[in-house]
């Protein structure tokens, strides 16, 4: 990651790069301007990345842990929901474009509330499951959690099977015969379907 120099390598943890330092960055946007900041951060690189994506950390206290800033349990930054940063990051499937299009934004819209005590100047989703099912409804156009929930099992399921089961936006037809087949077709060649089975029975609980 030579754009940022503030980063050095740490002891491997395992099969993993780790990433560790000052994270200096300097970002524009359209409703909250510009806005230069720097984070110390421990970002963890698994060996099949891009297949699997970095997970990061913030080690300098400056993120505070009050349940309002996105930061896990397990402590590391929750920069998106799993498909979004798999999105983002299949167009640049590199570490700085990790950096760039799931690290830079997250770190943003932190600095942004730090520095003005007001909430992101865009579109916040809820934190943790809430706010991954909110992503997935605006990703997929649909309009409810039960319809993602059966989207994702769709996405589990070969394409030639799930295209004759009835579309999960309610339009009455078959998924092969409405336009959100396209839709999720998009997503099939970010994931495989056993990926999507597990992911959908880790959000399953309560769905
Ligand atoms: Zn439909």
């Amino acid at each position: 990651m030579k754009d940022y120099r503030g980063m050095s390598i740490g002891p491997s943890r395992g099969a993993a790069l780790v990433l560790k330092g000052i994270f200096a960055f300097s970002a524009t946007h359209k409703s909250g301007g510009k806005i230069t900041d720097s984070y110390q951060l421990e970002i963890t690189v698994p060996a099949e990345f891009p297949k699997l994506l970095p997970t990061a950390r913030e080690t300098g206290g400056k993120i505070p842990r009050d349940g309002k800033h996105h930061v896990n349990d397990d402590k590391s930054l929750c920069l998106g929901s799993p498909l979004r940063l798999r999105l983002k990051v299949s167009g640049k499937p590199t570490l700085s474009g990790f950096a760039e299009s799931c690290l830079v934004p997250y770190l943003y819209a932190v600095s942004y509330k730090l520095q003005n005590g007001v909430e992101f100047p865009f579109g916040e989703l809820s934190h943790g499951e809430a706010g991954i099912i909110e992503d997935y409804m605006e990703m997929f156009g649909l309009k409810s959690k039960s319809e993602v929930h059966y989207a994702l099992e769709l996405l589990g399921t070969r394409r030639r099977v799930a295209n004759k089961q009835p579309c999960p936006c309610n339009c009455g037809q078959r998924l092969g015969r409405c336009r959100l087949h396209r839709t999720l077709n998009g997503y099939r060649k970010l994931e495989s379907r056993s990926w999507f089975n597990t992911h959908r029975k880790r959000l399953g609980a309560g769905m």
